[in-house]
């Protein structure tokens, strides 16, 4: 097996730390070139950027982890790349090719080997490919030029002590419109976020819950997961709305509910007035895999789904299968792994 950096792989959090090389690719004149593995991870880009004043830029998130036999697994990568090419048509970006994506998530996660944290750690190497508009462009338009870049860390397991339960409350404020841009993986909509985020942490919650910014009366998004419910007559549902972000765990949880739990899954709204039909809940990401949700403060309410400090038997096999999946300990469905090599 390969050599690994000097770490604590046992208390890796979620922090910026900077790895060997990184790609970079420029789109000048229609196109975009060869691109680079690369040591310098400071940008350099001319201060009328796009991305740096009307937030013309997106982003995707992803891991690769450390097998038992050493080899080391993507997660459906294809649906990151597939998922950045609709955030750049939302922003009138150039896509970059999703095999060319593929390709270059490998490279960089191979560059950066002695980086993956070892299987049985629980910690992972978090991948983050990312486009901004850049070139010089004061007048409201899409920009003329590019930077697609992806840059690699390794991350801890997101629960130390296994998975335990938190509380979230309802925001009173929206992360995204309704037609607006909620379904791309945009900073925007994470700007948007950052205080209704800081309120929620000061009252001592992990994060808010936003409802949909039509009625807010259905659940939509767990901070930045997804949410999921689990109910008392065992099925499997999770909202569907134009302004959720499709999460790539979420849509892999519905299918492992369905084909491995043997559940009806359905996507459909989420009352939040009608939580008691659920016997768990959870928030799900590739950050935080799946987060139980023990609790959600609406107004004077608290609801308590199965617990506030243990996790529920079905959230629990779910986790289990997808980490299964994920490290290679539990057969894959068709398509969803796929080797660095
Ligand atoms: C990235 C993201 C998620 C999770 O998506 P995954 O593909 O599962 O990582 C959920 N909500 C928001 C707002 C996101 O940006």
């Amino acid at each position: 097996m390969t050599n690994t950096v000097n770490l604590d792989w046992n208390n890796l959090g979620f922090d910026y730390i900077k790895t060997d090389l990184r790609f970079i690719s420029y789109y000048k004149d229609g196109q975009w070139d060869e691109g680079a593995l690369i040591e310098d991870n400071v940008l350099k880009v001319d201060e009328a950027a796009t991305a740096l004043h009307y937030g013309q830029q997106c982003f995707e998130g992803l891991k690769a982890y450390r097998c038992k036999d050493g080899s080391i697994n993507l997660f459906r990568v294809d649906q990151n790349a597939a998922r950045m090419a609709r955030s750049c048509r939302r922003l009138l970006m150039p896509e970059f090719p999703e095999e060319r994506f593929v390709e270059a998530v490998k490279k960089v996660v191979k560059a950066n080997e002695q980086w993956l944290p070892p299987y049985g750690t629980g910690g992972s190497l978090y991948i983050r490919p990312f486009m901004i508009g850049v070139g010089n462009n004061v007048a409201v338009r899409p920009a003329t030029e590019y930077i697609f870049s992806i840059f690699v860390m390794p991350v801890g397991a997101y629960f130390k002590g296994g998975l335990t339960p938190t509380n979230f409350i309802v925001s009173e404020y929206d992360r995204a419109a309704h037609v607006g841009t909620g379904a791309a993986k945009v900073g925007g909509n994470y700007a948007a976020s950052l205080l209704p985020g800081k309120e929620a942490k000061e009252r001592h919650f992990s994060d808010c819950i936003y409802l949909d910014p039509l009625t807010h009366t259905k659940i939509e998004e767990v901070g930045a997961a997804n949410f999921f419910g689990i109910t008392k007559d065992n099925q499997f549902i999770t909202p569907y709305s134009p302004s959720i972000l499709p999460s790539i765990t979420k849509y892999s949880l519905l299918w492992l509910a369905e084909h491995r739990l043997g559940m009806t899954v359905k996507e459909a709204d989420v009352y939040v007035d009608q939580l008691d039909i659920f016997a768990e809940a959870g928030a799900c990401g590739t950050a935080a895999v799946i987060s139980p949700v023990g609790g959600i403060q609406n107004g004077d309410d608290f609801h308590v789904f199965y617990s506030e400090t243990e996790v529920g038997p079905v959230t629990r096999r779910l986790y289990d299968e997808l980490v299964g999946i994920q490290y290679g300990d539990v057969e894959a469905p068709e398509g969803w792994i796929q080797k660095v090599e």
